[in-house]
């Protein structure tokens, strides 16, 4: 892997607030690469920053090897596609991503007209050159303005939330193309957003933000079994978090997690280390089970109490009390053949395996 782009020690000041905190991260060439975090907490600054629209306050943002203080966003070798989809309703699709090419005075009609049909091609929007952009729906906009972004070839797409305007359908749809026309250009896309199951789907790593700093940089199944903090295992998915009590740190680790008793996990599953005292463990709702009538299980069994059913087609969530624990259990449970749906009310086991814990500080 080669490095693309490298910040170091880079911070964002806007008047006294300090919006982006020493920053250190390296991005890949040909990686799809994720910023994201909660609304406000500096991931489009960051992005800008890359680009060239904001400079930092101190630090130094290299691309290509080279140190990008001073140079201007137009001479970097980045592209930007925004929110808004900002294209121009009064032209043609084809004059619209020909907008992508206005700088380059030197390249022919001829040159052009093929360079156009080949990105509209690239984005799946083959022969639509002539029709008007006011006449496109948002999912074809949107593909006008990464056709616009993609036609100069640039070493990194930089995209700030292109898909939130979107319905969850064609959002969906856009993903899986985003990711096909990533791997097909090949060039480092780096994504803006806030929604975590995007960011899960696409990415090759995601650099999770809280309050101006990188929370955890990780792929994205380490971040969602291995969360380093509670913040990001509260952010990414949902976490049942129980409090635990570390006796010992070792080859494994000894502890006691209040409601499922005394246990052993590995070193592994404390992304942080673990230390002795009181901690917390975070388990996800898909780790833990609910044992039906007739179903039978190997793992470990604790007593509960449904408290709430909420019933969504292919799964259910329940909520379920165990003793000792404030905080019901959340558990995910796939709507199997010959399953019922359970009552509130209704008394049950709890299955649980301490190979799906994580311990957390
Ligand atoms: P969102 O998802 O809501 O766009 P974000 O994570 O992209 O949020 P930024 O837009 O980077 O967040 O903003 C980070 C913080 O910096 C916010 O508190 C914002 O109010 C502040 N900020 C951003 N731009 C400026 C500016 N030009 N002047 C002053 N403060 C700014």
């Amino acid at each position: 892997m080669t490095a693309l782009i490298t910040l170091t020690g880079v911070n964002k000041y806007y008047a006294d607030y300090h919006a982006l905190r020493d920053i250190n991260l390296t991005i890949n060439e040909g990686e799809f690469f994720s910023l994201l975090g909660p609304s406000g907490c500096g991931k489009t600054t960051l992005l800008r920053t890359i680009a060239g629209f904001e400079m930092p306050s101190d630090g130094v943002v290299m691309i290509g090897g080279k140190d990008m203080a001073g140079v201007p966003a137009n001479l970097r070798p980045t592209n930007m596609v925004f929110q808004s989809y900002a294209i121009f309703p009064h032209l043609t699709v084809a004059e619209n991503v020909a907008f992508g090419l206005r700088k380059s005075k030197e390249i022919d009609k001829q040159t052009k007209a093929k360079m156009v049909a080949e990105a509209l091609a690239m984005v799946g929007l083959d022969g639509y050159g002539k029709r008007a952009a006011h006449a496109l729906s948002g999912g074809q906009r949107q593909r006008v303005a990464l056709a616009r972004a993609l036609i100069l070839k640039p070493k990194v797409l930089l995209l700030d939330e292109p898909l939130s305007a979107l319905d969850k359908k064609m959002r969906e749809q856009m993903q899986v193309e985003l990711i096909r026309l990533q791997r097909q250009v090949g060039i480092t896309f780096i994504l803006v957003t806030h929604d975590q199951e995007e960011a899960l789907v696409m990415s090759d790593r995601i650099a999770v933000m809280f309050e101006g700093e990188i929370g955890q940089l990780a792929d994205p199944e380490t971040l969602y079994r291995r969360p380093n903090s509670r913040r990001v295992a509260q952010f990414i998915g949902k976490m049942n978090m129980l409090d635990a009590t570390v006796e010992v740190v070792d080859e494994v680790i000894d502890l006691t997690v209040r409601g499922l008793g005394s246990m052993q996990i590995e070193r592994e599953q404390a992304p942080e280390g673990g230390q002795v005292g009181s901690a917390v463990v975070g388990i996800r709702p898909e780790t833990l089970g609910i044992l039906f009538e007739g179903e039978t299980t190997e793992r470990k069994l604790v007593d509960g109490v449904v408290d709430e059913v909420v019933y969504y087609g292919d799964m259910t969530y329940y909520d379920v009390r165990i003793e000792g624990v404030e905080q019901p259990l959340n558990i995910a449970m796939k709507n199997l053949i010959g399953r019922p749906v359970l009552e509130v009310g209704a008394k049950t086991q709890v299955i649980w395996d301490e190979r799906s814990l994580v311990l957390l500080p």
